[in-house]
């Protein structure tokens, strides 16, 4: 994809502080970063998000995923990590190359506010539960 931003940093056209890379994967930081050592992992190869990735690719990124936590929290001293990873403009995707975000946290730090919890009755899971079992 020629003007994709983060195949431009695959193909070493663009710049980027990477941290690891290796067949199928690179993990660099981002440059607007939410916190500290706010690490991004993506694959080489150009999905625009989860639903066109290959399988295969989606592994190896988890992989690459689970490297760089241990990384953040062995570098940094981290308290905790969070894992981010956004699909379309609705789930706040700005970047469309499947990335993976890898966030560093602190206690009391901040940085992501978690959903507001609801409450659902057994019945709205039954319904639920069929609809996504295609029932
Ligand atoms: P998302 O909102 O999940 O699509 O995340 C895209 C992320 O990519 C944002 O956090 C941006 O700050 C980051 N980003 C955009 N361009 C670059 C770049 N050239 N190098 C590193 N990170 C970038
Ligand atoms: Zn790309």
């Amino acid at each position: 994809m020629s003007d994709c931003i983060f195949c431009g940093i695959v193909a070493g056209t663009m710049p980027a502080e990477r941290i690891y890379e290796d067949d199928d994967t690179i993990a660099f930081l981002d440059i607007a970063p939410a916190c500290d050592g706010h690490v991004l992992v993506i694959p080489r190869a150009h999905s625009d998000d989860i639903h066109g990735a290959d399988p295969a690719n989606l592994g190896a990124v988890a992989a690459t995923v689970q490297q760089m936590a241990a990384r953040v929290s062995g570098a940094l001293g981290s308290d905790g990590v969070s894992i981010v990873q956004s699909n379309g403009r609705a789930a706040g995707q700005t970047v469309f190359h499947y990335h993976v975000h890898v966030l560093p946290r602190f206690e009391g730090d901040g940085v992501m506010t978690p959903w507001q919890a609801t409450r659902a009755s057994s019945e709205q899971l039954a319904r639920m539960g069929a609809r996504l079992r295609g029932e």
